[in-house]
């Protein structure tokens, strides 16, 4: 094997991975190194998104779902389950399907388009010399034209609740748990914090989740929060605002958990504990002193908005650079970057990353919340619409939440679309486009949607800005 590349990819996360196939779909003689392992511990390329992220916590939480659905509601449309039962290690062996079957599916796409596959580890010397070493036997010198570096990002710990990988764990482990903990407790109401705590309060968990901030999601949009907020602490989580932990101490196979709060200092016991505080960059031993690539002051690796790092030919993407810390951010950064280097000039529109928390309702949304162009002081309409009243979530028996859609008063163009419902994560998409393509409230109120289908609501929501939904009673009408 020849050890000049046009390009070099460290990392195959999604951001390395699109990165690199895209790279060699133009042409590009590519190689794409990455360390991760398997449960089987077998190269598993995927990145964390694919072996301990989006994937498996999908995989949890469509199965706790369609669990809790026949413990809960199917006898609401006459279904009657007796001997309803619970196999948890079946359930986390069918995740674990599913993660092999698409790890082994990107070394399949690297193959079939060509990238040279290097399991191991990365390392960036000065004018983009890289030091592979693979898991066993000698390393050696690499050297490319272009490196895209897309190492990723890992769990934060916190000093107050050290992870054993037992009974205090990290996002990873709380997708390992063989069976369903009595009381659960998960620091942290983020998105990984409330998903993982859904999985398995469906399960039979009693679930305390203990958020140091007041507000509950504050990067959502504050009307959709309240409203997700009332509907989880009536799934039975416990959602405790404004409680820092402390401290955490094994006691006799349990956990106590110590927090304060306005009123003072509490303690409370659980079986497994969740720590989920968020993430940071991934950068330990990935780059050489002379490597010429610098950190910004948060520990992430300072790029342009075309994701140029300091180094010449040196481009870094995905969660170990600015901006959230999102699958489908990384990808779209990976193929412009690999696109760029082949002589395209494609640019990422950070405007409309769409954000989707997948809990039961799920919250989607994308642009700018109705606090933030308040803030901004701008001038916007806003129309709205429940589920309540749609005919197939009425159909489904699955009517929570609503859409709400934001458009700039002069323009009507749409600002932004927040949904909390039924398959938000899919609604959302046709927001994304119609922003992408500077779409009008009034615009998609023109289009025709299927009847009957969720996405109705969203038409509904675009037409109500203007104040003539058909299926409400509107306040303004125009
Ligand atoms: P990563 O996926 O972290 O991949 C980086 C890869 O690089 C890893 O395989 C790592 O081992 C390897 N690597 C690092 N350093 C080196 C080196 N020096 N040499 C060789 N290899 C190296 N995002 C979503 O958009 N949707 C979701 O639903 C979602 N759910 C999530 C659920 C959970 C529980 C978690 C933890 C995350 C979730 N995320 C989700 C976030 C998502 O996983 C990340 O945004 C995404 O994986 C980032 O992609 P990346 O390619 O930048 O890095
Ligand atoms: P995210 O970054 O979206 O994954 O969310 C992580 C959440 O954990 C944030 O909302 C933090 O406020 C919260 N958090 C961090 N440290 C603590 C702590 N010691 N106690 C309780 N919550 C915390």
């Amino acid at each position: 094997m020849s050890d000049s590349f046009d390009v070099i990819v460290i990392g195959a996360g999604p951001a390395g991975y699109h990165a690199a196939i895209r790279a060699a779909q133009l042409g590009l003689n590519t190689a794409c190194i990455d360390k991760s392992l398997g449960k089987d511990g077998k190269p598993a390329y995927g990145g964390t998104c694919l072996n301990w992220g989006c994937i498996p916590s999908k995989a949890l939480l469509d199965a706790s779902h369609k669990y809790a659905e026949a413990r809960d509601h199917f006898a609401d449309v006459g279904i009657g389950v007796s001997g309803l039962s619970l196999d948890v290690p079946r359930m986390i062996a069918h995740k674990d399907q599913v993660v092999s079957k698409l790890t082994g599916g990107i070394a399949g796409l690297f193959k079939a388009n060509g990238v040279t596959g290097l399991p191991g580890t990365g390392k960036l010397l000065a004018n983009r010399q890289v030091e592979y070493r693979p898991h066993e036997g000698e390393g050696r010198m690499l050297q490319a034209a272009h490196v895209i570096l897309a190492p990723g990002s890992v769990p934060v710990s916190i000093p107050p609740a050290p992870i054993d990988d037992e009974l205090i764990v990290d996002s990873t482990g709380a997708l390992e748990f063989q069976s369903v903990p009595e009381r659960l407790g998960v620091i942290g109401a983020g998105v990984i914090g409330l998903e993982l705590g859904s999985v398995w309060n469906r399960l039979g968990s009693q679930v305390v989740v203990l958020e140091a901030l007041e507000d509950f999601l504050p990067m959502a949009d504050q009307r959709i929060a309240r409203d997700a907020l009332k509907l989880f602490q009536g799934q039975g989580l416990d959602i405790r605002l404004g409680t820092r932990v402390m401290g955490a101490k094994k006691k006799g196979g349990a956990v106590e958990v110590s927090y304060q709060d306005k009123e003072g200092d509490h303690s409370l016991t659980v079986d497994k504990l969740i720590v989920a505080v968020g993430r940071r960059p991934y950068t330990e031993g990935l780059l050489a002193p002379d490597s010429g690539v610098n950190l910004d002051e948060r520990g992430f690796l300072f790029v342009n908005d075309r994701c140029v790092t300091d180094a010449p030919g040196v481009y870094a993407v995905g969660d170990v650079v600015r901006g959230p810390m999102l699958a489908h951010k990384g990808m779209e950064e990976g193929i412009m970057v690999a696109e760029r280097i082949a002589g395209q000039k494609p640019l990422v529109n950070y405007d409309t990353v769409p954000s989707v928390i997948y809990t039961h309702p799920e919250i989607a949304w994308v642009g700018k919340t109705e606090q933030a162009l308040k803030a901004g002081g701008e001038a916007y309409n806003v129309g709205s619409f429940p589920f309540s009243v749609s005919g197939r979530a009425l159909a489904a028996n699955d009517t929570e939440g609503m859409v709400k859609v934001l458009a700039d008063a002069k323009t009507d163009r749409v600002l932004g679309v927040h949904v909390l419902g039924p398959q938000a994560s899919e609604l959302i998409a046709e927001a994304v486009i119609a922003m992408e393509f500077d779409a009008c409230a009034e615009d998609l109120g023109l289009i025709m949607f299927a009847h009957p289908t969720l996405s109705e609501a969203v038409h509904e929501a675009a037409l109500g800005v203007a104040g003539h939904a058909i299926h409400m009673v509107n306040r303004k009408r125009k």
